[in-house]
């Protein structure tokens, strides 16, 4: 059996996690990996139905998907995990459970996303129809120690991509 691992994305709303992910995807299939994409959105329609966005519905949310990302990594799925997870507690939880564990860091300054506003999110929260979003009155807290960065103002989609593989391919899990 392949090796499983879980990719982390963490950043911003915006900041390029889904995008990334999804052109990571077939890279990985190519390579001979079973991959499953637990995407932030899709997990709140399924997964996390019901669940806000008090700090404790987030904190309930991440710890659901790092549960499911553990055990598709047990099986060897490369588990991609692709929600703005803003608190780095539970990111470290995560961790703390899961050997292959690998943050990147998808890292885009609030202008930027916001200027993006790819779902049009940050006009309703700044318009006070969204309480406590993330950038805007919910904290983000920085990964201090990522294994990854991608730094989506400067870097293309493909250099990210690009990155990551090199990366799976160092710590030998492609
Ligand atoms: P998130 O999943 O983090 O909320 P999305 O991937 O949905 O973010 O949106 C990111 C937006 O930024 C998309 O519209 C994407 O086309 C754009 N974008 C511009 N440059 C990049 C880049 N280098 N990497 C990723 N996304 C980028």
């Amino acid at each position: 059996m392949e090796q499983g691992f879980i990719l982390w994305f963490t950043g911003l709303s915006g900041s390029g996690k889904t995008t990334i992910s999804k052109a990571l995807e077939p890279e990985l299939k190519a390579r001979g990996c079973k991959v499953e994409i637990l995407d932030g959105d899709v997990v709140r329609t399924h997964l996390s139905k019901g669940l806000g966005f008090s700090k404790e519905d987030r904190d309930t949310n991440i710890r659901r998907i790092g549960f499911v990302a553990h055990l598709l990594s047990r099986n060897g799925v490369a588990a991609i995990t692709a929600a703005i997870s803003p608190y780095q507690a539970i990111r470290d939880e995560v961790r703390a459970m899961e050997p292959n564990f690998v943050e990147i860091y998808v890292k885009a300054t609030l202008e930027v996303c916001e200027s993006r506003d790819v779902k049009g999110l940050y006009a309703k929260a700044r318009a006070g129809e969204i309480k406590g979003f993330t950038g805007i009155d919910d904290p983000y807290e920085e990964p201090p120690n990522p294994e990854i960065i991608c730094d989506t103002e400067r870097e293309s989609v493909g250099e990210s991509v690009k990155k990551i593989l090199t990366k799976l391919e160092l710590l030998g899990y492609i």
